[in-house]
C-alpha cells in the first residue's frame, strides 16, 4: 500500500505505478518475448515473457493488492485461470462446485479434468447442511461463486470456507460478478480468488483475460510454477488494457450498481415480469448474507417474463441493449442462459437448478437508466404482440 487507504485510490495507484525510468504515469507495454542477458547467469530479473513480463507483473501486483492477497497471476482467459488453479489437484481428488457455477467451469471439470481422475460433486452451497454432506474425505477443494451465475444465488462465503478448512479442503471463489470493489473473498477466509477479468475488471468488452490471487506463500509458489509450466499467460498488451480498465473500476461499479438497483425495482413492479433475481432486493434469497459479505447486490439481474410474452420477440425487439454472451462491460447486454452461457449443462441439470428456458440475464451497463428502461419497456410490449 502506498500513500492512500481506500480502494478507490488503490485501483489507480496500486500495484506498480508508472515507470521509474521515464516518469511515465502508466506502466509501458513491454511487448517483448525475451530479455538480453549481460553474461552467463546474469540477468535483470526478467528472462522470458512466459515466466515473467513487467506489464503483466504490474497487473498481477495490482490484483493481489485489490483482493488483499500476496500474489496475483494473469492468464489468457478466465478459463485458463480456473484451469491452472484446478491443476493444483491430482487424480483421486474431488472438487465440490456450487450448483449455479459458470457453465465453462462445469464443462472443464466434466469433460477435461474428469478424464484425468479429478472428480466433482455439484452441491447447493446456499444450503450449508447439503454442502457439509458433499464434503467427503476425497474433497480437496470447493469452488463457489456468490452471487452465482445466472440465478444470482448467494452463498455464505465465510461459512463455506470455514467448513472446507475444517475438512482440509481449499476454498476457491470465482469473484467475477462482484470484483474486489464489492467483495473480497480472501478476507472472508477463502484461499484462492479467480476472475474472468474479461468482465467488470476489463470493463469495456475489449479483452479476454483471467486472474488468480492467493495469500499463502506455498500456494503462490505452486501457482507460479503451474502458470509457467502450462503457459496460459496473458500478453503484455492485454495486461495493459486490464490495468487501464481497472483504474475506473470504482466509478464504473458505482454507476453499474446504481442502474441495476433501479432496473431491479422497475422489473419487480412490472406486471409482465414474473420473477426477478437480484441479491440487492430485500426479498432475494441470501439478501442478508450478501449484505454482510459484499458492499451491495452488484449489477447482474436475471428475470422471467410472463407466459404471454414471447422471449424470442423480446430479444429481437431490443434496440439499445445487445443480445450477447459476456457481461460486465460499460454497455448493457442480455443473454439467454439456457441456450447461451449454460448450454453446455445438460437440460435435466438445468431444470433441476432453475435455469428455465424463459430465463433472461441482464448485465446492466452504465448508460442512462431512462434509456435502458425505455428499451426494456418497448421490447416487453412488442413481445406480447402477435
Ligand atoms: C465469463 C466467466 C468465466 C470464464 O471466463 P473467460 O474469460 O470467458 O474464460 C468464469 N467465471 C465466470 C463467473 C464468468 O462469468
Amino acid at each position: 500500500m502506498g500513500n492512500y487507504q481506500k480502494i478507490e485510490s488503490a485501483v489507480i495507484h496500486g500495484g506498480i505505478y508508472g515507470d521509474k525510468t521515464t516518469g511515465a504515469v502508466n506502466v509501458p507495454i513491454y511487448q517483448t518475448s525475451t530479455y538480453e542477458q549481460s553474461g552467463l547467469g546474469q540477468n535483470t530479473g526478467w528472462e522470458y515473457s512466459r515466466t515473467g513480463n513487467p506489464t503483466r507483473a504490474a497487473l498481477e501486483a495490482l490484483i493481489a493488492e485489490l483482493e488483499g492477497g500476496t500474489a496475483g497471476f494473469a492468464f489468457g482467459s478466465g478459463m485458463a485461470a480456473i484451469t491452472a488453479v484446478l491443476q493444483l489437484f491430482q487424480s483421486g481428488d474431488r472438487v465440490v462446485i456450487s450448483s449455479n457455477v459458470y457453465g465453462g467451469t462445469y464443462r472443464v471439470l466434466d469433460k477435461v479434468f474428469q478424464r484425468f481422475g479429478l472428480s466433482y460433486t455439484i452441491a447447493d452451497t446456499t444450503d450449508l447442511d447439503a454442502f457439509e454432506k458433499a464434503l467427503t474425505p476425497d474433497v480437496k477443494a470447493v469452488l463457489v461463486e456468490s452471487p452465482a451465475n445466472p440465478l444470482l444465488t448467494v452463498t455464505d462465503l465465510a461459512a463455506v470456507a470455514e467448513r472446507a478448512k475444517r475438512r482440509g479442503a481449499l476454498t476457491i471463489v470465482d469473484n467475477t460478478f462482484m470484483t474486489p470493489y464489492l467483495q473480497r473473498p480472501l478476507t472472508l477466509g477463502a484461499d484462492i480468488v479467480v476472475h474472468s477479468a474479461t468482465k467488470y475488471l476489463g470493463g469495456h468488452s475489449d479483452v479476454v483475460a483471467g486472474l488468480a490471487v492467493v495469500n499463502d506463500a506455498a500456494l503462490a509458489e505452486k501457482l507460479a510454477f503451474l502458470q509457467n509450466a502450462t503457459g496460459g499467460v496473458l500478453g503484455p498488451f492485454d495486461s495493459f488494457l486490464l490495468l487501464r480498465g481497472i483504474k475506473t473500476l470504482a466509478v464504473r461499479m458505482d454507476r453499474h450498481v446504481q442502474n441495476a438497483e433501479q432496473a431491479a425495482a422497475w422489473l419487480k413492479q412490472n406486471p409482465s415480469v414474473s420473477k426477478v433475481y437480484y441479491p440487492g432486493l430485500p426479498c432475494a434469497q441470501g439478501y442478508e448474507i450478501n449484505r454482510k459479505q459484499a458492499k451491495n447486490g452488484g449489477a447482474m439481474i436475471s428475470f422471467e417474463l410472463h407466459e404471454d410474452c414471447d422471449i424470442r420477440k423480446f430479444f429481437a425487439s431490443l434496440r439499445l441493449v445487445a443480445l450477447a454472451e459476456s457481461l460486465g462491460g460499460v454497455e448493457s447486454l442480455v443473454c439467454h442462459p439456457a441456450s447461451m452461457t449454460h448450454a453446455s449443462i445438460p437440460y435435466e441439470v438445468r431444470q433441476k437448478v432453475g435455469i428455465t428456458d424463459g430465463l433472461i440475464r441482464l448485465s446492466v451497463g452504465i448508460e442512462n437508466w431512462s434509456d435502458l428502461r425505455d428499451d426494456l419497456a418497448q421490447a416487453i410490449k412488442l413481445s406480447k404482440e402477435n
